[in-house]
């Protein structure tokens, strides 16, 4: 029998159920929805969550997908899913913990006696322990961004090269291979010996059904490569960068792209013009070095200063 919160599956068997992790303002017992597949065969542990940001729902499409067409017959391993994280902040629709005011994923990995977000980050930490493999679903927030996996230990981590064919396997076709700032699931899973990447499945508002097709596609590559389904994965070679340009407007007004999310742009490549309200150009910004239109705003009014777009940089492939 393999137990995840209220859920428990003997083998051959899957059943969800509620995780516990305290309580809300109201005094009603917090639970986040989690799921268990426990394989016919033994194998593996894959360890997946979704929605560590509250307003990033595509990883929970890509769960709302895979849990139902999975077969526990025709798995070997466990497969243990929290499928949303972010408890408080999905509820309102947010990035950010309203409790307090934290993004989840610098929380990790977390402390059972901490704040709001810390005590979700241990718990789910606790849970993704168990696994030999993490996957940690997540976009661009609800700005536009390509799908990409990110690989966030840092090259000189002893476990970059799992989670390097960790992101190869799940196989968006772009790889942010860039040491994350501290709190991040990603850097605490290699840390505690667990492969872990964090797929960025593209950004929107609500639902984007390609990022999703793709991150269900991914997770069906991860269960074929790691064995813990039949069938093999389709390795293809991925696009690796591995820092970002940030560019900010030097003007307020509107930002006019002039490049497509995923183009090849050179240095000197005109990336946005900034126009005032009656059409007239106030500046037009040029990409600082090569690399890959990567990210950029939703909005097109923005204040001097203020986040425009990135460009994927120091670009290879593998
Ligand atoms: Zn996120």
């Amino acid at each position: 029998m393999i137990t995840l919160g209220t859920a428990s599956a003997a083998p051959g068997e899957i059943d969800v159920g509620r995780l516990e992790v305290g309580e809300s303002r109201d005094g009603a017992t917090v639970g986040l929805p989690v799921a268990v597949i426990n394989g016919a065969s033994p194998g593996k542990t894959l360890y997946m969550q979704a929605a560590s940001d509250g307003d990033e729902l595509n990883g929970v499409g890509v769960i709302q997908r895979v849990v139902p067409q999975l077969d526990p017959a025709e798995l070997s391993g466990t497969i243990l899913v929290v499928g949303i994280v972010n408890y408080h902040a999905f509820q309102v629709a947010q990035h950010r913990n309203p409790i307090d005011d934290t993004k989840m994923n610098r929380a990790y990995p977390g402390d059972e006696r901490g704040t709001s977000s810390e005590r979700i980050a241990a718990a789910t930490f606790e849970v993704a322990r168990r696994a030999d493999l993490i996957l940690d679903l997540h976009q661009g927030s609800t700005s536009r961004m390509i799908n990409e996996v990110r690989v966030r230990c840092g090259r000189h981590h002893r476990m970059h090269a799992k989670c390097l064919r960790l992101a190869k396997t799940f196989g968006c076709g772009y790889v942010l291979d860039q040491k994350g700032p501290d709190g991040q699931l990603a850097r605490a899973g290699p840390d505690a010996g667990i492969p872990t990447i964090d797929p960025e499945l593209g950004g929107c508002v609500g639902w984007d059904e390609e990022s999703i097709q793709k991150g269900v596609r991914g997770v069906y590559n991860v269960l074929h490569e790691y064995g813990f389904l039949d069938g093999d994965a389709e390795l293809e070679s991925q696009t690796r960068a591995r820092g970002f340009d940030q560019y900010g407007s030097p003007a307020g007004g509107l930002v006019r792209f002039k490049q497509e999310l995923g183009n090849e742009v050179s240095a000197g490549d005109v990336l946005f013009e900034v126009t005032d309200v009656f059409g007239q150009l106030k500046a037009r910004v040029t990409a600082d070095h090569a690399g890959i239109f990567w990210r950029s705003r939703r909005l097109p009014q923005v204040a001097t200063g203020e986040y425009v777009c990135s460009v994927g940089i120091n670009t290879d492939t593998y």
